[in-house]
């Protein structure tokens, strides 16, 4: 008589991709949060319909995220805080930004020199407006988040410029 194998409980309402659950037992790790340890693995992932993305955000947050929007800039949430803490994704939460990368880039939105971990971001071309530029979307929800540009301050010497309506600021304590 084996025990009984139950799948691990997802979140109510949202689909997984089923990486972690492929994985055998002997390469699990022991339990953590899954919002904080994604310092070097892919974070989890959050997939849901147009219209539940469009009835949990603010339009704003739906045009810039969902819609590849860009917001005015200075008149947005972030430019200028110098609040210490963690900025999340609006969408699914996950850690995206340290306030001790944000920088004052003078463009009017808040600019980081790189987000908190290599996996907590994608990064894809985007040659709207007849531009070249790396489009920023997170790793955990494909949430447009804004680009990063090669002309940031040491020591990454990025430039990633964001949009407030992406995201929310957990302050530090
Ligand atoms: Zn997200």
């Amino acid at each position: 008589m084996g025990i009984p194998f139950f799948p691990p409980a997802t979140f109510a309402g949202m689909k997984t991709n089923g990486s972690n659950l492929d994985r055998p037992a002997s390469s699990m790790r022991p339990p953590v949060d899954p919002m904080t340890d994604i310092l070097d693995r892919a974070p989890p992932r959050t997939e849901l319909s147009d219209a539940e993305w469009r009835r949990r955000l603010t339009p704003e947050q739906y045009k810039v995220t969902r819609r590849h929007g860009t917001e005015r800039p200075f008149a947005n949430e972030y430019h200028a805080t110098k609040t210490p803490g963690t900025y999340r994704c609006i969408c699914c939460g996950i850690p995206l930004f340290e306030s001790d990368t944000k920088f004052d880039s003078g463009t009017g939105w808040p600019s980081f020199t790189r987000p908190v971990s290599e996996a907590a971001v994608a990064e894809k071309v985007d040659r709207s407006w007849f531009m070249t530029r790396t489009e920023v979307l997170c790793a955990g929800c494909d949430a447009h988040l804004g680009h990063v540009f090669p002309d940031g301050p040491p020591p990454t010497g990025l430039r990633y410029c964001m949009n407030s309506a992406s995201l929310r600021l957990e302050p530090k304590g």
